[in-house]
């Protein structure tokens, strides 16, 4: 029997300013969100399944951006998008520009597991859903008061809000910071994808991201999260779950770039995640959680901090947001 290992994040790049409470509630969902990992683990739950349930718990929570809490779309509206990867036999699901169901990452389950494909979108993902009894509820389920802040904010300023590129000097607990991006007070909190990377202890590894995308983001936009190889993979050495700037962690085909620098460059996980982030980003700014089939965990990113945490077998645990 091998040795299980398990790691969450709720998204790269954080608000300096971001209040000490708030800080506080996500790092209490993340460590809820790891103890559930953790006993499903102890008691022989499947790689895959342990990452479904706690990517699930993840997008029920409105604290981070995956299902409820989800980014909003220049029209105010919520255009999510979720993949899933099971690294025993390479199999896959992902969709994207869900306006309605509740937990994408479960369709994207469902897309693996009871399609004839790997990615389904927009109507066609919606059809699917509705063919396969998931929960559905409406688009404003998912619009919370602080993101209509934020995205009136964003609309204000006229962009996107990208929270990766706070320098990082500026971070740190409680750290005062008048700091401003592209004219925007950075006191508000920007909300962050989520993530899920599992090897249980028949060492099999697994992945799963989830998203509302980016604040602002034009109709119709795909980001990494949903892209096999770019914002998730898993495979037989390992499994990985990105965040950040989601057109920079697509060129740099991220995931899959872990993966292959431990099969290629023979990297020890720590090793290839550093290895990634520094030469795959270009200026672009992102982070990502990995998990090998030996039992490891590792974590990684270029920008000021990233809500995380981690837990191995042997009593190993912990959850952070700064580097
Ligand atoms: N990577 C996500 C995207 O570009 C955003 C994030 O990770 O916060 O859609």
């Amino acid at each position: 029997m091998g040795r299980w290992a398990i790691a969450v994040h709720g998204g790269a790049g954080v608000d300096p300013n971001l209040p000490l409470h708030r800080q506080e509630e996500a790092k209490q969902l993340l460590t809820h969100c790891l103890n559930l990992g953790i006993s499903a683990l102890r008691s022989n739950a499947s790689a895959i399944d342990v990452v479904e349930l706690v990517v699930r718990e993840l997008e029920t929570d409105p604290l981070f951006n995956s299902g409820r809490g989800s980014a909003l779309t220049e029209k105010g509206t919520v255009e999510m998008e979720a993949s899933i990867m099971d690294g025993t036999k390479r199999r896959c699901g992902a969709v994207s520009g869900l306006t309605t169901v509740k937990n994408p990452i479960s369709l994207a389950r469902l897309v693996m597991d009871k399609s004839p494909h790997s990615y389904l979108a927009f109507s066609g993902a919606e059809d699917f859903a509705k063919q396969q009894g998931v929960e559905v509820v409406e688009n404003e389920y998912f619009i919370t008061p602080d993101n209509v802040g934020m995205l009136k904010l964003a609309k204000e300023a006229n962009t996107i809000l990208f929270d990766y590129r706070i320098p990082n000097e500026t971070c740190g607990a409680g750290v005062e910071s008048p700091l401003k991006m592209n004219g925007l007070p950075l006191s508000v909190y920007a909300p962050e994808t989520v993530g899920c990377v599992v090897v249980d202890s028949e060492g099999r590894c697994a992945a799963a991201t989830s998203t509302g995308g980016l604040m602002n983001k034009m109709t119709g936009r795909i980001g990494d999260s949903p892209l096999i190889g770019a914002g998730t993979y898993a495979c037989e050495v390992c499994g990985v779950s990105c965040t950040g700037e989601g057109e920079a962690i697509i060129r740099g085909t991220l995931a899959r770039e872990v993966a292959a620098v431990i099969e290629y460059k023979v990297l020890g996980l720590q090793e290839a995640v550093d290895f990634v982030i520094k030469t795959r980003l270009d200026e672009g700014m992102a982070g990502l959680i990995a998990v090998s089939n030996k039992g490891e965990v590792a974590c990684g990113f270029n920008c000021n901090g990233m809500f995380r945490g981690t837990a191995t077998e042997d009593g190993f645990m912990e959850v952070a947001i700064w580097e």
